[in-house]
């Protein structure tokens, strides 16, 4: 069993490469953020915690975050291996994460780290905003997310780079491109 963290800021791709990988290596996907609009559709309990986070592009809280992960893992079927997108967002996320796959005989066996230059990021999201229906794709949130991002999700590269699983991708160009590129890493 393959463990995989597609990791970069919001806009970075991450949604859109998981999908070309799951579609040729066929590994499960758990998106955590397409978790947390399905929860809050349905008007769950989480959802509406969550949804108070999600709306000002703040993080949901680790403790939060990590139980609904480890319920998600526990309930996904996964054949040949696990995409997490968009999780872990913090060294603690990072250390659960280590912690649940341990308790599965597993680690994660590689993390892609998307690169893509910060204007390209709000230039991006501005336009999946005009269709994407997301409520957190308008500026004024996209530049919270990009912040936080900065400041609480980058340090978990350094975790991975520790770990000895960390690989830049260059994130710019066509999305074939990109995908060669991940390919290149996951072989
Ligand atoms: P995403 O779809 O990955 O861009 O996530 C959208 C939003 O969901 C984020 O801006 C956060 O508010 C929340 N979220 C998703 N994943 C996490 C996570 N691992 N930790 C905390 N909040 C998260």
């Amino acid at each position: 069993m393959k463990y995989i963290v597609i990791f970069g800021p919001p806009g970075s791709g991450k949604g859109t490469q998981s999908d070309k990988i799951i579609e040729k290596y066929g590994y499960a996907h758990i998106s955590t953020g397409d978790v947390i609009r399905a929860e809050i559709l349905t008007n769950t309990e989480f959802g509406q915690k969550a949804g108070e986070y999600i709306k000002e592009g703040n993080l949901v809280p680790d403790e939060l975050i990590i139980e609904m992960l480890a319920h998600t893992l526990e309930n996904t079927e996964a054949k040949n291996g696990v995409i997490f997108d968009g999780f872990p967002r913090t060294t603690p996320q990072a250390i659960a994460l280590k912690k649940m796959l341990q308790d599965h005989g597993g680690d994660v066996d590689t993390m892609l780290s998307l690169e893509v230059p910060k204007e390209q990021l709000v230039e991006r999201l501005v336009e999946r905003g005009k269709s994407s229906g997301r409520l957190d794709d308008n500026l004024k949130v996209i530049e919270a997310r990009i912040l936080v991002y900065e400041n609480e999700t980058a340090p978990v590269m350094d975790f991975y780079k520790k770990e000895g699983t960390f690989n830049a991708i260059d994130g710019v160009g066509s999305i074939d491109d990109i995908f060669g590129r991940i390919v290149d890493v996951l072989g």
